[in-house]
């Protein structure tokens, strides 16, 4: 397939013995997904305090990946990448050691059973907005035609 470009969000609110704390994890994630295709942007790592039962604050960023691999084989990697970091299956939204979720696709909308892009969350994330809008600000959502610049904008107005 083409190389196309993908929007990776990482998270992390939980230590790895070899990483250390989620700001490591989320750093030693980038590397990993450099296996995937070529990295073309990484935001910085931002501090995201938990929400739900999660407990401990998250490391979040965001990456941009051009990779040759077509969604539902990028999803078994990263998917591959979290099992490596040490993730076991749980509670969506439990502690976790790293998440790794595919955000916007360059060639738009795609859905199957198991996968959705745009990630259907991400207009209503500030943790998947915030670092996104530094590499990835003009980027438009395909299903509401707005920027990630746009959406996030919209997201600090509706904060109360
Ligand atoms: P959320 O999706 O709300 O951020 P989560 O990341 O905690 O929740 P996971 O347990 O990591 O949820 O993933 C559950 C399933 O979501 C995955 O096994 C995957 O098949 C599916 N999924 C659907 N769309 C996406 C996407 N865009 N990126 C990653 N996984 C996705
Ligand atoms: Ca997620
Ligand atoms: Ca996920």
């Amino acid at each position: 397939m083409a190389t196309t470009s993908y929007a990776i969000a990482l998270g992390s609110n939980r230590r790895h013995v070899r990483h250390g704390g989620p700001e490591g994890v989320v750093r030693a994630a980038v590397a990993a997904l450099g296996e995937l295709g070529e990295v073309e942007g990484v935001s910085a790592i931002h501090r995201t305090p938990a929400l739900g039962p999660a407990g401990r604050s998250f490391a979040n960023a965001a990456l941009l990946l051009a990779s040759e691999l077509p969604p539902l084989e990028l999803l078994a990697a990263i998917k591959r990448i979290e099992r490596r970091f040490g993730r076991r299956p749980g509670r969506r939204w439990g502690p976790r050691v790293l998440d790794l979720d595919i955000i916007l696709w360059s060639q738009g909308a795609f859905r199957a059973p198991r996968l959705a892009i745009p990630h259907p969350e991400m207009a209503r994330r500030d943790f998947v907005l915030r670092p996104l809008a530094e590499i990835a600000a003009e980027w438009r959502d395909p299903l509401s035609g707005r920027s990630v610049r746009q959406l996030a904008a919209l997201r600090t107005r509706n904060r109360s």
